[in-house]
């Protein structure tokens, strides 16, 4: 059995507000621990709110949406390094998002940079590959998520894979209502953990693959109940508190 892991991107979205009605909204609540962890990544400035605020009993991690690619503290005006995001807390960073790979221009080699700065503080990056509409539609899906995946294998080792997570995430998928299918999601994943199985089993056997895309809680127990689909990232359902506890509850269930 892999221990399920539901992880929220609020993306840029939040306030102080956002974060006292949210650790309400959250307040009193437990999960079925030992089959999903849940994991919180708020915009930077909301860590240490959000993160002083959360019950111990729910055993939710914290997350960040980037880190720096570099590890060193030094002249990089506006970047936040994994040492900092570990002394802030945190646990877990999101590597690689499609946004920031589309609108910052992170290159592979950049996403395999930031994944070994993670660790190298601490963290346990979740690293994000998927495709775009056009490469799916053109049948180069796979050939897409295998080059982002091969990329970071090659920096960090397929041990590298011992301490984190993947998820894929179809760009396609992303913010349009519009979810992969749970087949489609279960033949990605696959095609993921296949890739790393012929490197090394053991750690293939073990990794955590999440799906994101469009994830609510009508779609939640159709996709996890997919073999190969070991939790989600939750962007725009992930805002709503008791929507996400529901994600996670179904993550939960759907543990074999
Ligand atoms: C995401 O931000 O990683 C994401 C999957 O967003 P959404 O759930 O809104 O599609």
């Amino acid at each position: 059995m892999r221990r399920a892991v539901v992880a929220a991107n609020w993306k840029m979205h939040g306030s102080r507000t956002m974060v006292r009605e949210y650790l309400s909204g959250l307040r009193g609540h437990a999960l079925e621990h030992d089959r999903v962890q849940l994991v919180l990544c708020p915009p930077m400035v909301y860590l240490p709110a959000l993160g002083g605020g959360l019950e111990p009993s729910l055993q939710a991690g914290l997350g960040a949406q980037d880190c720096s690619s570099e590890s060193d503290d030094g002249a990089y005006t506006g970047e936040v390094s994994a040492r900092m995001l570990a002394d802030m807390g945190c646990k877990y960073v999101i590597v690689g998002h499609s946004e920031r790979r589309e609108r910052c221009y992170e290159d592979d080699a950049r996403v395999a940079a930031k994944f070994l700065a993670a660790q190298s503080a601490g963290l346990t990056p979740i690293l994000c590959v998927g495709e775009t509409a056009e490469e799916r539609d053109a049948g180069r899906a796979e050939q897409a998520v295998s080059r982002q995946f091969e990329a970071v294998i090659e920096r960090a080792g397929a041990a590298g894979f011992h301490a984190a997570l993947l998820a894929y995430e179809p760009v396609w998928a992303i913010g349009t209502g519009r979810s992969a299918t749970p087949e489609i999601a279960q033949s990605m994943h696959a095609l993921l953990r296949a890739a790393l199985a012929r490197r090394d089993a053991q750690t293939a056997s073990k990794l955590r693959i999440l799906y994101g895309g469009s994830v609510k809680t009508g779609n939640a127990a159709s996709l996890f109940s997919q073999a190969e689909i070991d939790g989600a990232l939750v962007g725009g359902a992930s805002l709503v508190p008791e929507d996400l506890l529901a994600i996670a509850a179904a993550a939960a269930a759907g543990t074999d």
